[in-house]
C-alpha cells in the first residue's frame, strides 16, 4: 500500500467508490469515466505498480484477476454478448495510474484493436 495512490485509497475506503466485488485479494468498482455502458476496474489489494513491477509471487494474484473478471461478465450480463479484458502498461499504453488494473469493458461493440 501507498499513501498517495488513489486506488489504494479506495480499498482502504478512504476514497470513495461502487465497488462491485470485494474478497482477500482484489477489489473491483466501476470506473469513474466509463468507456462503455460496462466499465468495472479489477484491482489487486496488493499495491503492485504496473505488469512491469510484477513479482514471480504475484502471478497468482494477476491470475486470479481474470477470473474475477469473468465472474463479473457473466453476472453483469456480458459473458455472451463479449467483453473486452485491458491492462495498460507504460506510457504509450495511457497507464494513468500506477496500481494494477484490469478493465472489463462490455456492453457495446468495441471493433478490431486500431
Ligand atoms: P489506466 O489508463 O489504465 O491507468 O486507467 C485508469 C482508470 O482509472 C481510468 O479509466 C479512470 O477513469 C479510472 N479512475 C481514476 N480514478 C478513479 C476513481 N477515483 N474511481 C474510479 N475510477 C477511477
Ligand atoms: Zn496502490
Amino acid at each position: 500500500m501507498t499513501d498517495d495512490c488513489i486506488f489504494c485509497k479506495i480499498i482502504r475506503d478512504e476514497t470513495p467508490s461502487d465497488k462491485v466485488y470485494e474478497d482477500e485479494t482484489v477489489v473491483a468498482f466501476e470506473d469513474i469515466h466509463p468507456a462503455a455502458p460496462t466499465h468495472i476496474l479489477i484491482v489487486p489489494k496488493n499495491h503492485i505498480a504496473s505488469i512491469n513491477a510484477m513479482e514471480p509471487d504475484d502471478e497468482k494474484t494477476v491470475g486470479h484477476l481474470f477470473t474475477v473478471a469473468r465472474k463479473l461478465a457473466k453476472q453483469l450480463g456480458v459473458s455472451e454478448s463479449g467483453y473486452r479484458l485491458i491492462i495498460n502498461t507504460g506510457p504509450d499504453s495511457g497507464q494513468v495510474v500506477y496500481h494494477l488494473h484490469l478493465h472489463l469493458l462490455g456492453g457495446r461493440e468495441m471493433g478490431h484493436l486500431g
